[in-house]
């Protein structure tokens, strides 16, 4: 359904596209700004109202860098809390203490829960090295690198550009292009060559923003339209589906 080899070169995103720890993610966020929502709304003698999954994680927090994400939702409850210092106790009452927090949460569930990866992005992945088109991971997570030696990926991408890299070179976060241009600019892929895939909006609209020559949103959470909307130019669920009837990647039930 897609010609990938069309291409030279996709940068996949990772949470959610290579890896099922989007979840986890979601999970994390949604514990930890429950427990601060639930205990600022008891302090101020006003109703609790939750963090609502999958509206609120997929508009305000999936995709963006940790702090970002954090500074975003509150924004959207119309709570400004100083930033804080990276430092920050887990769970402090600033914008980098809550984010934090929800790392520390997320790190426990990945200790119990483990990794899982998606195989129809590993079959596309397969089917691009196996081609000649190179292939990078470009994650706001600072987790990325300990995500895929978790998942038996590191040796996977020839090029990884995550949060932590994003921060020293300063790159600004999805939605914003910068870590998927920065990527394509390593690799020396005019963006019109490259795809990127992604299953947040804010990862869709960085790569419509770079200019990127095709934008592939996988839907894990219902939100086709929102992912159509925000530029993509496909939008699957499943990314082995769009390997060809017929390709040697395919399983064989779909040959
Ligand atoms: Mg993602």
């Amino acid at each position: 359904m897609i010609d990938w080899t069309a291409y030279e070169a996709v940068l996949f995103d990772l949470d959610g596209v290579i890896t099922a720890t989007a979840r986890l993610h979601a999970a994390s966020w949604k514990r930890m700004f429950d427990d601060y929502l639930r205990g600022r709304a008891s302090a101020r003698g006003e109703p609790f109202r939750p963090f609502e999954m999958p509206g609120d994680y997929a508009r305000f927090v999936d995709g963006r860098p940790r702090y970002d994400g954090v500074r975003t939702f509150l924004a959207s409850r119309g709570i400004t809390l100083d930033d804080g210092d990276p430092d920050d106790a887990p769970g402090g009452e600033t914008v980098c203490g809550l984010g934090n927090r929800k790392n520390a949460m997320f790190a426990d569930l990945l200790a119990g829960e483990g990794v899982e990866v998606y195989d129809g992005s590993l079959a596309v992945v397969r089917h691009l090295l196996r081609n000649g088109v190179r292939a990078a991971v470009v994650s706001s997570s600072r987790s990325c690198e300990a995500i895929l030696r978790a998942a038996g990926l590191a040796d996977l991408f020839e090029l990884r550009v995550d949060g932590q890299l994003a921060a020293q070179r300063g790159l600004a976060g999805k939605p914003a292009p910068d870590t998927f241009v920065y990527a394509a600019r390593v690799l020396g892929v005019d963006p019109s060559r490259a795809v990127v895939v992604e299953d947040a909006i804010a990862g869709v609209e960085a790569g419509r923003a770079g200019g990127f020559g095709l934008v592939v949103a996988i839907d894990r959470t219902g939100e086709t339209e929102a992912l159509a909307r925000a530029g993509a130019d496909h939008v699957v669920t499943d990314l082995g589906d769009t390997l060809t009837n017929g390709d040697e990647t395919a399983p064989p039930e779909a040959r």
